[in-house]
Protein backbone atom coordinates (compact mmCIF):
# COMPACT_ATOMS: atom_id res chain seq x y z
CA UNK A 1 0.00 0.00 0.00
CA UNK A 2 1.23 3.17 -1.25
CA UNK A 3 1.85 5.95 1.62
CA UNK A 4 1.73 9.80 1.61
CA UNK A 5 4.89 10.78 3.41
CA UNK A 6 4.05 12.16 6.53
CA UNK A 7 4.94 15.99 6.17
CA UNK A 8 1.90 15.49 3.71
CA UNK A 9 -0.15 14.15 6.50
CA UNK A 10 0.66 16.70 8.99
CA UNK A 11 -0.39 19.29 6.52
CA UNK A 12 -3.81 17.20 5.91
CA UNK A 13 -4.37 16.69 9.39
CA UNK A 14 -3.82 20.19 9.99
CA UNK A 15 -5.63 21.58 7.09
CA UNK A 16 -8.58 19.35 8.19
CA UNK A 17 -9.23 21.17 11.62
CA UNK A 18 -9.83 24.56 9.27
CA UNK A 19 -12.64 24.63 7.89
CA UNK A 20 1.07 45.26 -28.57
CA UNK A 21 1.95 42.55 -31.20
CA UNK A 22 5.07 42.18 -33.47
CA UNK A 23 3.30 42.71 -36.67
CA UNK A 24 5.83 42.88 -38.98
CA UNK A 25 4.69 45.62 -41.71
CA UNK A 26 5.05 44.21 -45.44
CA UNK A 27 7.97 45.69 -47.04
CA UNK A 28 8.25 46.48 -50.62
CA UNK A 29 9.32 43.15 -51.92
CA UNK A 30 12.06 43.20 -54.92
CA UNK A 31 10.12 41.67 -57.70
CA UNK A 32 13.23 39.85 -59.39
CA UNK A 33 13.12 37.94 -55.73
CA UNK A 34 11.18 35.19 -55.21
CA UNK A 35 9.76 35.31 -51.57
CA UNK A 36 7.03 33.29 -49.46
CA UNK A 37 3.68 34.81 -50.10
CA UNK A 38 2.95 38.19 -48.03
CA UNK A 39 -0.39 38.37 -45.93
CA UNK A 40 -1.39 41.98 -47.93
CA UNK A 41 -1.45 44.85 -45.55
CA UNK A 42 -4.10 45.69 -43.35
CA UNK A 43 -4.41 49.32 -43.12
CA UNK A 44 -6.35 50.87 -40.22
CA UNK A 45 -8.62 53.92 -41.72
CA UNK A 46 -8.43 57.25 -39.93
CA UNK A 47 -12.38 57.02 -39.62
CA UNK A 48 -12.07 53.41 -37.89
CA UNK A 49 -9.47 55.14 -35.64
CA UNK A 50 -11.87 57.59 -34.98
CA UNK A 51 -14.78 55.26 -34.07
CA UNK A 52 -12.10 52.90 -31.89
CA UNK A 53 -11.43 55.68 -29.57
CA UNK A 54 -14.96 56.24 -29.00
CA UNK A 55 -15.60 54.86 -25.26
CA UNK A 56 -18.84 52.59 -24.24
CA UNK A 57 -19.31 50.97 -28.04
CA UNK A 58 -18.56 47.53 -26.97
CA UNK A 59 -20.61 45.23 -25.37
CA UNK A 60 -19.48 42.73 -22.84
CA UNK A 61 -21.32 39.87 -24.44
CA UNK A 62 -19.16 39.91 -27.59
CA UNK A 63 -17.06 37.92 -25.95
CA UNK A 64 -17.05 34.45 -25.33
CA UNK A 65 -16.50 33.20 -21.49
CA UNK A 66 -13.94 30.50 -22.73
CA UNK A 67 -11.29 30.08 -25.94
CA UNK A 68 -13.29 28.67 -28.88
CA UNK A 69 -14.24 26.10 -28.82
CA UNK A 70 -13.97 25.49 -25.10
CA UNK A 71 -16.70 25.12 -22.58
CA UNK A 72 -14.71 24.91 -19.57
CA UNK A 73 -11.16 25.31 -18.33
CA UNK A 74 -9.11 23.14 -15.45
CA UNK A 75 -6.12 23.31 -14.14
CA UNK A 76 -4.12 20.94 -12.06
CA UNK A 77 -2.42 22.83 -9.44
CA UNK A 78 0.08 20.49 -7.72
CA UNK A 79 2.24 21.59 -4.64
CA UNK A 80 5.83 20.61 -4.51
CA UNK A 81 6.07 19.35 -1.08
CA UNK A 82 8.36 16.28 -0.71
CA UNK A 83 8.98 16.27 -4.69
CA UNK A 84 12.87 15.34 -5.28
CA UNK A 85 13.98 16.32 -8.74
CA UNK A 86 13.87 13.08 -10.17
CA UNK A 87 10.45 12.61 -8.52
CA UNK A 88 9.41 15.70 -10.44
CA UNK A 89 11.28 14.89 -13.84
CA UNK A 90 9.53 11.52 -14.12
CA UNK A 91 5.92 12.25 -13.48
CA UNK A 92 6.41 15.88 -15.48
CA UNK A 93 7.78 14.06 -18.76
CA UNK A 94 4.27 11.27 -18.39
CA UNK A 95 1.51 14.76 -17.80
CA UNK A 96 3.79 16.97 -20.00
CA UNK A 97 5.19 14.71 -22.86
CA UNK A 98 3.64 12.44 -25.56
CA UNK A 99 6.65 10.36 -25.11
CA UNK A 100 6.97 6.76 -24.53
CA UNK A 101 6.96 6.15 -20.74
CA UNK A 102 6.84 2.94 -18.27
CA UNK A 103 3.32 3.94 -17.53
CA UNK A 104 2.02 4.45 -21.28
CA UNK A 105 2.43 7.28 -23.76
CA UNK A 106 2.56 10.48 -22.01
CA UNK A 107 -0.49 12.45 -21.91
CA UNK A 108 0.68 15.63 -22.81
CA UNK A 109 -1.14 18.28 -20.83
CA UNK A 110 -0.19 21.41 -19.67
CA UNK A 111 0.72 20.93 -16.09
CA UNK A 112 2.63 23.01 -14.55
CA UNK A 113 4.17 22.84 -11.13
CA UNK A 114 5.20 24.82 -8.02
CA UNK A 115 8.54 25.54 -6.34
CA UNK A 116 10.33 25.99 -2.79
CA UNK A 117 13.06 28.54 -2.34
CA UNK A 118 13.85 27.19 1.46
CA UNK A 119 13.72 23.95 3.36
CA UNK A 120 13.30 24.87 7.14
CA UNK A 121 11.25 21.67 7.45
CA UNK A 122 12.86 19.43 10.25
CA UNK A 123 10.71 16.43 10.52
CA UNK A 124 12.53 12.87 9.38
CA UNK A 125 10.58 11.82 6.24
CA UNK A 126 11.48 9.25 3.59
CA UNK A 127 10.25 11.67 0.65
CA UNK A 128 10.99 9.02 -1.87
CA UNK A 129 11.74 5.55 -2.65
CA UNK A 130 15.09 5.37 -2.27
CA UNK A 131 14.19 6.71 1.22
CA UNK A 132 16.13 10.02 0.63
CA UNK A 133 15.24 12.55 3.46
CA UNK A 134 14.20 16.61 3.32
CA UNK A 135 17.47 17.77 1.90
CA UNK A 136 16.69 15.90 -1.34
CA UNK A 137 13.47 18.04 -1.37
CA UNK A 138 13.96 20.44 -4.36
CA UNK A 139 14.36 23.50 -3.29
CA UNK A 140 16.48 26.68 -4.53
CA UNK A 141 18.60 26.97 -1.98
CA UNK A 142 20.13 24.89 0.75
CA UNK A 143 17.60 24.43 3.81
CA UNK A 144 17.27 28.12 5.00
CA UNK A 145 20.69 29.53 3.75
CA UNK A 146 20.16 31.81 0.92
CA UNK A 147 23.91 31.92 -0.01
CA UNK A 148 23.84 28.63 -0.48
CA UNK A 149 21.92 27.36 -3.88
CA UNK A 150 20.72 23.88 -4.26
CA UNK A 151 18.42 23.17 -7.38
CA UNK A 152 18.75 26.31 -8.48
CA UNK A 153 20.08 25.55 -11.92
CA UNK A 154 16.44 22.91 -12.13
CA UNK A 155 14.15 25.12 -10.91
CA UNK A 156 15.51 27.93 -12.91
CA UNK A 157 15.36 25.15 -15.90
CA UNK A 158 12.21 24.05 -15.52
CA UNK A 159 10.35 27.18 -14.38
CA UNK A 160 11.33 28.92 -17.99
CA UNK A 161 10.47 25.36 -20.05
CA UNK A 162 6.94 26.02 -18.54
CA UNK A 163 6.73 23.01 -16.16
CA UNK A 164 6.96 25.26 -12.62
CA UNK A 165 4.39 28.34 -12.84
CA UNK A 166 4.08 29.13 -8.78
CA UNK A 167 5.63 29.59 -5.70
CA UNK A 168 4.77 27.25 -3.04
CA UNK A 169 4.72 29.70 -0.14
CA UNK A 170 8.68 30.53 0.19
CA UNK A 171 9.63 27.08 1.63
CA UNK A 172 8.15 24.18 3.85
CA UNK A 173 8.90 25.77 7.36
CA UNK A 174 6.49 23.15 8.64
CA UNK A 175 7.86 21.80 12.06
CA UNK A 176 8.13 19.26 14.81
CA UNK A 177 6.91 22.02 17.30
CA UNK A 178 4.78 24.52 15.58
CA UNK A 179 5.77 27.22 17.93
CA UNK A 180 9.47 26.58 16.88
CA UNK A 181 9.41 29.10 13.73
CA UNK A 182 12.02 28.53 10.90
CA UNK A 183 10.58 31.77 8.65
CA UNK A 184 10.82 35.43 8.26
CA UNK A 185 10.89 38.19 6.30
CA UNK A 186 15.05 38.58 5.50
CA UNK A 187 14.47 35.56 3.84
CA UNK A 188 11.46 36.52 1.70
CA UNK A 189 13.66 39.67 0.36
CA UNK A 190 17.14 37.49 -1.06
CA UNK A 191 14.46 35.06 -2.16
CA UNK A 192 13.06 37.75 -4.88
CA UNK A 193 16.27 39.19 -4.86
CA UNK A 194 17.48 35.49 -6.71
CA UNK A 195 14.36 35.24 -8.37
CA UNK A 196 14.52 38.57 -9.81
CA UNK A 197 18.65 38.01 -10.95
CA UNK A 198 17.25 34.96 -12.52
CA UNK A 199 14.02 36.47 -14.62
CA UNK A 200 12.28 33.72 -12.70
CA UNK A 201 8.87 36.03 -12.03
CA UNK A 202 5.97 34.10 -10.53
CA UNK A 203 2.43 35.59 -10.63
CA UNK A 204 0.79 32.81 -8.63
CA UNK A 205 1.57 31.82 -4.49
CA UNK A 206 0.29 29.11 -2.86
CA UNK A 207 0.35 29.63 0.68
CA UNK A 208 2.08 25.96 2.20
CA UNK A 209 1.56 24.04 5.29
CA UNK A 210 1.23 23.94 8.37
CA UNK A 211 0.93 26.56 11.72
CA UNK A 212 4.56 26.89 11.53
CA UNK A 213 4.17 29.00 8.01
CA UNK A 214 3.38 31.93 9.67
CA UNK A 215 4.55 33.85 6.68
CA UNK A 216 1.10 32.76 5.16
CA UNK A 217 -1.39 35.23 3.92
CA UNK A 218 -5.10 35.86 2.80
CA UNK A 219 -6.86 33.29 5.08
CA UNK A 220 -6.53 35.00 8.17
CA UNK A 221 -9.69 34.59 10.77
CA UNK A 222 -9.22 35.27 14.32
CA UNK A 223 -11.75 31.92 14.98
CA UNK A 224 -10.37 29.70 12.46
CA UNK A 225 -6.72 27.65 12.52
CA UNK A 226 -5.65 30.40 9.91
CA UNK A 227 -5.36 32.68 12.89
CA UNK A 228 -1.64 32.08 12.56
CA UNK A 229 -1.25 33.68 9.02
CA UNK A 230 0.78 36.72 10.02
CA UNK A 231 2.44 37.54 6.34
CA UNK A 232 0.20 40.74 5.75
CA UNK A 233 0.32 42.41 9.08
CA UNK A 234 2.99 45.02 9.00
CA UNK A 235 4.30 45.26 12.36
CA UNK A 236 4.94 41.36 12.30
CA UNK A 237 8.51 39.70 11.81
CA UNK A 238 6.94 37.88 9.25
CA UNK A 239 5.66 40.46 7.26
CA UNK A 240 6.07 39.81 3.57
CA UNK A 241 2.93 40.81 1.80
CA UNK A 242 4.76 44.14 0.42
CA UNK A 243 7.79 42.10 -0.89
CA UNK A 244 5.13 39.75 -2.57
CA UNK A 245 3.08 42.20 -4.02
CA UNK A 246 6.01 44.02 -5.72
CA UNK A 247 7.44 41.44 -7.19
CA UNK A 248 4.49 40.26 -9.60
CA UNK A 249 2.53 38.04 -7.45
CA UNK A 250 -1.30 38.56 -8.22
CA UNK A 251 -2.95 35.34 -7.49
CA UNK A 252 -2.51 33.42 -4.10
CA UNK A 253 -4.22 30.39 -2.93
CA UNK A 254 -4.97 31.58 1.09
CA UNK A 255 -4.83 28.19 2.55
CA UNK A 256 -8.53 27.55 3.03
CA UNK A 257 -9.99 24.40 1.61
CA UNK A 258 -13.18 23.77 -0.86
CA UNK A 259 -15.24 21.32 -1.50
CA UNK A 260 -16.58 23.01 -4.57
CA UNK A 261 -15.19 21.46 -8.04
CA UNK A 262 -16.26 24.48 -10.09
CA UNK A 263 -16.58 28.35 -9.81
CA UNK A 264 -17.86 30.99 -12.29
CA UNK A 265 -15.21 32.89 -11.88
CA UNK A 266 -11.70 30.96 -10.46
CA UNK A 267 -10.62 34.32 -8.54
CA UNK A 268 -12.14 36.82 -5.87
CA UNK A 269 -11.12 39.61 -4.00
CA UNK A 270 -8.86 39.57 -0.74
CA UNK A 271 -8.23 42.98 1.41
CA UNK A 272 -5.15 41.73 3.44
CA UNK A 273 -4.58 43.55 6.60
CA UNK A 274 -1.47 45.87 5.52
CA UNK A 275 -4.48 47.44 2.97
CA UNK A 276 -3.44 46.10 0.06
CA UNK A 277 -5.69 43.90 -2.56
CA UNK A 278 -5.11 40.94 -4.02
CA UNK A 279 -6.51 37.94 -5.96
CA UNK A 280 -7.11 35.07 -4.44
CA UNK A 281 -7.94 32.05 -6.39
CA UNK A 282 -10.08 28.50 -5.52
CA UNK A 283 -9.05 25.33 -5.28
CA UNK A 284 -10.65 22.17 -5.04
CA UNK A 285 -8.69 19.81 -2.27
CA UNK A 286 -11.72 17.21 -0.89
CA UNK A 287 -15.40 15.88 -0.62
CA UNK A 288 -17.15 16.80 2.28
CA UNK A 289 -19.24 13.87 3.67
CA UNK A 290 -21.37 14.83 6.39
CA UNK A 291 -19.09 17.15 8.29
CA UNK A 292 -16.45 15.15 7.05
CA UNK A 293 -13.49 16.29 5.29
CA UNK A 294 -12.44 13.59 2.50
CA UNK A 295 -9.22 14.72 0.73
CA UNK A 296 -8.60 13.85 -2.56
CA UNK A 297 -5.40 15.90 -3.26
CA UNK A 298 -2.89 13.28 -3.21
CA UNK A 299 -1.86 11.81 -6.95
CA UNK A 300 -3.67 8.28 -6.19
CA UNK A 301 -6.63 10.10 -5.49
CA UNK A 302 -6.53 11.88 -9.19
CA UNK A 303 -9.08 9.89 -10.45
CA UNK A 304 -11.69 10.62 -7.54
CA UNK A 305 -10.83 14.51 -8.82
CA UNK A 306 -11.07 13.80 -12.09
CA UNK A 307 -14.60 11.72 -12.32
CA UNK A 308 -17.06 12.20 -15.98
CA UNK A 309 -19.21 13.52 -13.06
CA UNK A 310 -17.42 16.66 -12.09
CA UNK A 311 -16.22 17.21 -15.47
CA UNK A 312 -19.34 17.28 -17.03
CA UNK A 313 -20.55 19.34 -14.29
CA UNK A 314 -18.28 21.61 -15.43
CA UNK A 315 -18.96 22.07 -18.98
CA UNK A 316 -22.99 22.23 -18.57
CA UNK A 317 -22.37 25.01 -15.93
CA UNK A 318 -19.38 26.95 -17.84
CA UNK A 319 -16.88 26.88 -15.32
CA UNK A 320 -13.82 27.09 -14.34
CA UNK A 321 -11.73 24.10 -11.91
CA UNK A 322 -8.46 24.24 -10.43
CA UNK A 323 -7.61 21.04 -8.79
CA UNK A 324 -5.12 20.70 -5.88
CA UNK A 325 -2.72 17.86 -6.23
CA UNK A 326 0.62 16.53 -4.74
CA UNK A 327 2.47 14.74 -7.68
CA UNK A 328 5.57 14.64 -5.85
CA UNK A 329 4.40 13.72 -2.28
CA UNK A 330 4.52 10.05 -2.64
CA UNK A 331 7.38 7.91 -1.95
CA UNK A 332 7.03 5.04 -3.71
CA UNK A 333 8.18 5.72 -7.22
CA UNK A 334 5.66 7.04 -10.19
CA UNK A 335 3.08 8.37 -8.37
CA UNK A 336 0.02 7.58 -10.42
CA UNK A 337 -2.28 4.70 -10.03
CA UNK A 338 -3.95 2.53 -13.03
CA UNK A 339 -7.26 4.28 -12.62
CA UNK A 340 -5.73 7.77 -12.07
CA UNK A 341 -3.88 7.80 -15.53
CA UNK A 342 -7.18 6.40 -16.92
CA UNK A 343 -8.69 9.82 -15.79
CA UNK A 344 -6.07 11.82 -17.23
CA UNK A 345 -6.27 10.34 -20.37
CA UNK A 346 -10.19 10.52 -19.93
CA UNK A 347 -9.70 14.42 -19.11
CA UNK A 348 -7.00 14.83 -22.43
CA UNK A 349 -9.74 13.13 -24.95
CA UNK A 350 -12.00 16.11 -22.93
CA UNK A 351 -9.80 18.67 -24.42
CA UNK A 352 -9.37 16.86 -28.00
CA UNK A 353 -13.17 17.08 -28.13
CA UNK A 354 -13.06 20.57 -27.45
CA UNK A 355 -14.89 20.22 -24.48
CA UNK A 356 -12.45 21.10 -22.07
CA UNK A 357 -9.30 23.38 -21.68
CA UNK A 358 -6.34 22.55 -19.59
CA UNK A 359 -4.14 24.91 -18.81
CA UNK A 360 -1.40 25.81 -16.17
CA UNK A 361 -2.79 27.85 -13.35
CA UNK A 362 -0.46 30.75 -14.22
CA UNK A 363 -2.21 30.68 -17.81
CA UNK A 364 -5.98 30.01 -16.21
CA UNK A 365 -5.92 32.93 -14.01
CA UNK A 366 -4.12 34.77 -16.16
CA UNK A 367 -6.63 34.13 -18.99
CA UNK A 368 -9.93 34.68 -16.57
CA UNK A 369 -8.69 38.17 -15.75
CA UNK A 370 -8.18 39.26 -19.20
CA UNK A 371 -11.22 37.90 -20.06
CA UNK A 372 -13.34 39.29 -17.55
CA UNK A 373 -11.31 42.59 -17.63
CA UNK A 374 -10.49 43.43 -21.42
CA UNK A 375 -11.08 47.25 -22.33
CA UNK A 376 -11.82 46.66 -25.84
CA UNK A 377 -13.69 49.05 -29.06
CA UNK A 378 -15.56 48.25 -31.70
CA UNK A 379 -16.05 49.89 -35.41
CA UNK A 380 -18.25 49.02 -37.97
CA UNK A 381 -16.65 50.67 -41.46
CA UNK A 382 -16.32 49.51 -45.04
CA UNK A 383 -18.22 46.32 -44.47
CA UNK A 384 -15.76 45.09 -41.78
CA UNK A 385 -15.92 45.16 -37.95
CA UNK A 386 -12.68 46.48 -36.23
CA UNK A 387 -12.42 45.01 -32.84
CA UNK A 388 -9.44 46.79 -30.69
CA UNK A 389 -8.15 45.66 -27.53
CA UNK A 390 -6.99 48.21 -25.71
CA UNK A 391 -6.23 47.33 -22.14
CA UNK A 392 -6.58 44.77 -19.23
CA UNK A 393 -8.26 46.92 -17.02
CA UNK A 394 -7.78 45.01 -13.24
CA UNK A 395 -9.40 46.50 -10.92
CA UNK A 396 -6.96 45.53 -8.25
CA UNK A 397 -3.65 45.61 -10.28
CA UNK A 398 -4.47 48.57 -12.54
CA UNK A 399 -4.25 49.59 -16.22
CA UNK A 400 -2.19 47.49 -18.41
CA UNK A 401 -1.03 47.20 -22.19
CA UNK A 402 -1.48 43.95 -22.38
CA UNK A 403 0.81 41.81 -24.92
CA UNK A 404 -0.16 39.44 -27.24
CA UNK A 405 0.49 36.46 -24.83
CA UNK A 406 -1.81 38.10 -22.10
CA UNK A 407 -4.63 38.12 -24.38
CA UNK A 408 -4.20 34.86 -25.91
CA UNK A 409 -7.86 33.02 -26.12
CA UNK A 410 -9.89 35.82 -26.27
CA UNK A 411 -12.78 35.21 -28.09
CA UNK A 412 -15.18 37.80 -29.62
CA UNK A 413 -18.41 37.31 -31.27
CA UNK A 414 -19.17 38.02 -35.05
CA UNK A 415 -21.60 37.65 -37.63
CA UNK A 416 -18.94 37.60 -39.80
CA UNK A 417 -15.34 36.27 -38.82
CA UNK A 418 -14.05 36.83 -42.32
CA UNK A 419 -14.70 40.14 -42.40
CA UNK A 420 -13.97 41.20 -38.71
CA UNK A 421 -10.25 42.22 -37.76
CA UNK A 422 -8.92 41.81 -34.79
CA UNK A 423 -6.50 45.16 -33.15
CA UNK A 424 -4.15 45.15 -30.39
CA UNK A 425 -3.51 48.97 -29.63
CA UNK A 426 -5.02 49.57 -33.15
CA UNK A 427 -2.46 47.39 -34.65
CA UNK A 428 -3.42 44.54 -36.37
CA UNK A 429 -3.00 41.55 -35.44
CA UNK A 430 -0.61 38.97 -37.35
CA UNK A 431 -3.36 36.66 -39.04
CA UNK A 432 -1.06 33.26 -38.04
CA UNK A 433 -2.33 34.54 -34.48
CA UNK A 434 -5.90 34.57 -35.25
CA UNK A 435 -8.51 32.25 -35.47
CA UNK A 436 -11.72 32.07 -37.15
CA UNK A 437 -14.09 29.96 -35.78
CA UNK A 438 -17.60 28.43 -37.13
CA UNK A 439 -20.50 28.90 -35.02
CA UNK A 440 -20.71 27.55 -31.48
CA UNK A 441 -23.36 26.22 -29.34
CA UNK A 442 -24.95 29.48 -28.82
CA UNK A 443 -25.15 29.38 -32.54
CA UNK A 444 -22.59 32.46 -32.74
CA UNK A 445 -19.74 32.55 -34.64
CA UNK A 446 -16.54 34.15 -33.47
CA UNK A 447 -12.78 35.14 -33.90
CA UNK A 448 -10.13 34.46 -31.49
CA UNK A 449 -6.82 35.47 -30.54
CA UNK A 450 -4.85 31.61 -30.69
CA UNK A 451 -4.38 30.29 -27.65
CA UNK A 452 -0.74 29.17 -26.94
CA UNK A 453 0.74 26.54 -28.57
CA UNK A 454 0.89 22.70 -27.29
CA UNK A 455 4.61 22.15 -26.12
CA UNK A 456 5.23 18.16 -25.48
CA UNK A 457 8.68 19.07 -25.51
CA UNK A 458 10.67 16.34 -23.46
CA UNK A 459 12.44 19.10 -21.29
CA UNK A 460 14.19 16.00 -18.82
CA UNK A 461 16.55 15.21 -21.80
CA UNK A 462 18.63 18.21 -21.56
CA UNK A 463 17.76 19.21 -17.66
CA UNK A 464 21.10 20.05 -15.65
ZN1 LIG B 1 2.35 22.23 0.67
Amino acid sequence: MAKISRSILGTLMFLSLTGCTNFSQPVSVNPNVSVQKEEPAIVVPEAVKQKLAEPGNAQRNDIRKFPYPYEAMLSIASDIDDTTVEEFKQYHRFLNTKETTPYGQGVGLDISDSMFMYMGNDQQVKVDKEGHGMNFVMTYFDGLNPNQIHNAAQIDYFFKAGWIDSLHGYGDFSRKNTHDISFNRSLVEKAWQALNQSGIHPKVLINHGDEANVGNFGGYSPNRVTKYQEGDVPKSPYYNADLTLKNGIHYIWNSIAESEFGHDSPIFEIKLRDGQKVWGFHRYTHELKGSQYNWNWSPRDLHLQLTNQHLDELIKKHQYSILAQHFGGYNLGFPLGEEDIKSLRELASYQEQGKILVARTSRLLDYSAAQQFVDYTVAHEEGKMWINIKSIKDPIFGVEEPSIEQVRGLTFYTDDPENTILLLNLTPIPSSEVQRNKADSSGKKSISIRWFAADYTDYTKNAP
